[in-house]
């Protein structure tokens, strides 16, 4: 008989005392870091098109093997600007299983949202149930390779061509994926990166746009700078979506790392699905086929009836041990109060988002997990699932709400 593990949950030891995050930023060491800053202070440049802005964008560029890219402060406001650098206008069709930046990109932009449903295993749109969607007031699809994983970007775009929309996706987790040897930066008419500190490739906040229409390139420049062509001529209704030299100079250390950080996750998560590979009711994310993942996140989807404990006594249990696991993406922005009301939005319609929404959870992943950790993190759920009787008792018992688990600030 194998010992069973102790969980906090029952009122025995936590094995996270300390806590444990779900991710950890990389940074630049000091010494790599501080030639540069010193520079950027020596030359009293800071922002505004600067030398170290240029040559990351210039790097960026070659890593996404993209002829267009603009470096922005953040992924959301690179969003709002590509969403108005096409021309979007009425409604586009977005996912609901997203995070919130996504959606709200197009309510900025006084757009209409139109939620698609997503596939129960991919949790990407699912290009099947797109077209009945399409109106006369339609104008783009806002795809999302969610968790990394790729859109189904031939059928997308062979729809958004039939039906002549325009195509963005928010490639915001996906830095660094291939489909098929291309780079993820080249699929549609422009492309969203975030370089927020919990991505896995990270300029403390940051983002950028890709595409490869040089006229589309030009008014994004102008619309990340206020609209101004020159000087003397503002020719858009622009934004500042400029990036400063310190985090540019931060951006050109830290892409030298990514490879390195994919192949470490990679191991990790290799470790994840063999640990978990023969328990039942656990899945994992189906990859699009020709993918070379970059393994950002490490996502299980928990189907109650099989594991024994449904997602959230799940969450509750981890949280309670210290893991700090997150249920993304749940809510769906669809289920945002200022969304609801949409006629897309109706729960009835949007089956399987809900139920990934409801069975989804993200389990701690960044470069310097240590296995030993891992390991503790992989004993917890298989322990969970052993003593899944008693957890169900004790959670009845339990004022949730009196339970000192720290729910982390969205
Ligand atoms: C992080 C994220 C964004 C927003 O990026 P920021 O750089 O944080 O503004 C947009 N979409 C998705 C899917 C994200 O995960």
């Amino acid at each position: 008989m194998v010992k069973k593990i102790k969980l906090a949950i029952l009122g025995e030891e936590p094995s996270f005392p300390e806590k444990i995050e779900l991710t950890q930023p990389s940074t630049p060491n000091l010494e790599e870091l501080t030639p540069a800053l010193q520079e950027i202070i020596d030359r009293r440049w800071l922002t505004n098109d600067g030398k170290f802005l240029k040559s990351f964008e210039l790097d960026l560029k070659n890593y996404l093997e993209s002829s267009c890219c603009r470096v922005f402060c953040n992924g959301t406001i690179a969003l709002n600007v590509a969403s108005r650098a096409l021309e979007f206008s009425g409604e586009v069709i977005t996912t609901p299983f997203t995070f919130s930046a996504t959606v709200h990109s197009l309510s900025w932009n006084s757009l209409t949202p139109v939620f698609c449903d997503i596939d129960p295993e991919t949790y990407n749109l699912d290009p099947g149930k797109l077209e009945p969607l399409i109106t006369p007031k339609t104008t783009g699809i806002l795809g999302v390779h969610i968790f990394g994983n790729p859109c189904e970007v031939e059928k997308i775009e062979a729809i958004a061509r039939k039906h002549n929309l325009k195509v963005i996706y928010d490639a915001a987790h996906s830095f660094g994926v291939k489909l098929n040897g291309k780079s993820i930066a080249g699929f549609g008419d422009a492309s969203v990166f975030s370089f927020h500190a919990t991505k896995i490739f990270n300029t403390l906040e940051g983002g950028c746009i890709t595409c490869s229409d040089l006229d589309l390139n030009r008014m994004i420049g102008y619309l990340r700078n206020f609209g101004i062509r020159r000087e003397s001529d503002i020719v858009e209704m622009g934004i500042n979506g400029k990036m400063d030299e310190f985090r540019a100079a931060v951006g050109g250390i830290n892409l030298k790392r990514v490879s390195t950080s994919i192949q470490k996750r990679e191991a990790l998560v290799m470790r994840y699905k063999e640990a978990f590979k023969d328990i039942l009711g656990l899945n994992f994310q189906k990859m699009t086929e020709g993918t070379s993942p970059n393994y950002c996140y490490f996502t299980i989807k928990i189907s109650a009836n099989e594991f024994g404990l449904s997602r959230d006594e799940v969450y509750l249990c981890m949280r309670s041990e210290g893991v700090m696991v997150r249920k993304y993406f749940w809510p769906l922005c669809s289920d945002f109060p200022i969304y609801q009301n949409l006629p897309s939005a109706r729960r009835e319609a949007l089956p399987n988002a809900v139920k990934v929404s409801e069975e989804i959870l993200a389990l701690p992943l960044y470069d310097e997990l240590t296995i030993e950790d891992q390991d503790k993190i992989i004993n917890l759920v298989k322990g969970l699932c052993d003593r899944s009787k008693e957890i169900k008792v004790a959670l009845k018992s339990l004022n949730v709400d009196k339970l000192n688990i720290e729910l982390v600030p969205d």
